[in-house]
């Protein structure tokens, strides 16, 4: 099962490597429904798993918009919010917050010309990406994280 899933990851970073030019250190930019899974589940530390995951090096961002939205959800978030504070700040240029959701669409633009993999649980954004195109999506489902397969649109 494991090493079946290990294959499957293989191949999808290798079809956005070959297909949109990805390179390593591949750059995760994360959002706050992701940041909550991995405290929630203990996933950490974040950069670890999601170098396990790829089977590669990584390097991981979030937007001010990101960290503003965490913020405001208060005490319940407030590890998640300490641990988006460790990652690299990937710039926005939103000066009046945006909602998360919005920043990282703005961040990835129409083409994500520089090439990041999103991980983030908000479905509405996963469905929105799905769309753009050579944008790698990592979700988490309980104490797993996933790649998932590109879409009929992405290939
Ligand atoms: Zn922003």
């Amino acid at each position: 099962m494991r090493v079946k899933k290990e294959k499957r990851h293989r191949k999808i970073v290798r079809f956005y490597t070959a297909c949109f030019g990805f390179r390593q250190p591949y750059k995760v930019i994360c959002d706050g429904t992701f940041m909550y899974h991995l405290i929630a589940n203990q996933i950490t530390p974040a950069d670890n798993a999601l170098a396990t995951t790829l089977a590669a090096s990584v390097k991981l961002f979030t937007t001010k918009c990101v960290i503003d939205e965490l913020k405001g959800l208060g005490e319940s978030h407030s590890e998640a919010l300490q641990a988006a504070h460790k990652l690299t700040i990937a710039r926005c240029e939103h000066e009046r917050k945006k909602s998360a959701d919005a920043c990282i669409m703005d961040v990835i633009g129409e083409k994500n010309p520089e090439h990041f993999f999103v991980a983030t649980r908000a479905v509405d954004l996963r469905k929105k990406l799905q769309e753009v195109p050579g944008v790698p999506l990592i979700f988490g489902l309980r104490n797993a994280l996933f790649l998932e397969q590109p879409s009929t649109f992405q290939r």
